[in-house]
């Protein structure tokens, strides 16, 4: 049998300020399962809920309702065992620390000492392709690289799960594209389980095993549409069954 489940969400509620004028209800009886090494992107209009499902994973935010495990746990226990990294649309890194020591930060904050972070931190560093710039400062650096920067902090203490919202959502459409290939690669090599939100249907399409679409709020999971490509390169990105699956998509955005 295969190793235990990445996620399993059972009938998730999440209404914020409940009972008042400014109620709303953001998720509504969502069930979610993402298997171990599972590529999963949740896709859907803006304000669907999106962010709100991956805080409630990584127990950011309670759930009003609802269970939830990551890998095998409570949400709660794996974020203090730090069962998940995260990554952001903002790379967020401290901009008076070099690249190199904003990697080494959640090793830090464990009381790792500073022989086994670098060597880490090195290792983080050539698997994001950025070995020669452990010494810059974030702001020396591209969108792209900062972001790259961000995803190696992500993975820093080798979570079985990263949490990505919109990671590559400011960037440039070429740029995009290649971080893309990046984070396969990343995810070739490390075998993550990853849940990726996004606006973008050829990126959640080029990128997942299976695409979750949701409705407008109150968020709900209207389609669980399964993806896979033998291989995906550049080529994929031209061809008829790419396209296929990215009308597959965009049909049950608009259905409902
Ligand atoms: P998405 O990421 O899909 O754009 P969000 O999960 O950020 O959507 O938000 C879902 C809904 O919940 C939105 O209507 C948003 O305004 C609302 N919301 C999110 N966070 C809060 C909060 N802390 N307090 C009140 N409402 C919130
Ligand atoms: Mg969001």
């Amino acid at each position: 049998m295969s190793a235990v489940d990445a996620v399993v969400a059972k009938s998730i509620w999440k209404v914020f300020n409940p009972g008042k004028a400014n109620e709303v209800t953001a998720l509504e009886d969502v069930d979610l399962k993402v298997a171990a090494g599972e590529f999963v992107s949740l896709i859907g209009p803006s304000g669907c809920g999106k962010s709100t499902l991956l805080r409630v994973i990584a127990d950011l935010t309670e759930p009003t309702k609802g269970e939830i495990q990551v890998a095998g746990k409570s949400a709660h226990e794996a974020r203090l065992e730090q069962r998940y990294g995260i990554a952001f649309q903002q790379a967020a890194l401290f901009d008076w620390r070099t690249v190199i020591r904003n990697i080494e930060l959640p090793m830090e904050l464990k009381g790792w000492d500073k022989s086994k972070r670098e060597a880490r931190a090195k290792e983080l560093l050539e698997l994001v392709q950025l070995p020669d710039f452990a010494n810059h400062r974030p702001w020396e650096l591209s969108g792209g690289m900062q972001q790259r920067v961000a995803i190696a902090r992500a993975l820093a203490l080798d979570p079985s799960l990263l949490l990505m919202d919109e990671p590559f959502g400011a960037l440039d459409e070429m740029t995009r594209e290649r971080m893309q290939n990046e984070l396969l690669a990343i995810r070739q090599a490390t075998g993550k389980s990853v849940i990726f939100v996004t606006h973008s249907i050829p990126e959640a399409v080029y990128l997942s095993d299976t695409v979750i679409v949701m409705s407008p709020r109150p968020g709900r999971i209207t389609h669980r549409i399964g993806v896979s490509f033998g291989t995906r390169n550049e080529a994929l990105r031209e061809s008829p069954e790419f396209f296929e699956h990215v009308t597959q998509v965009r049909e049950a955005l608009r259905a409902r």
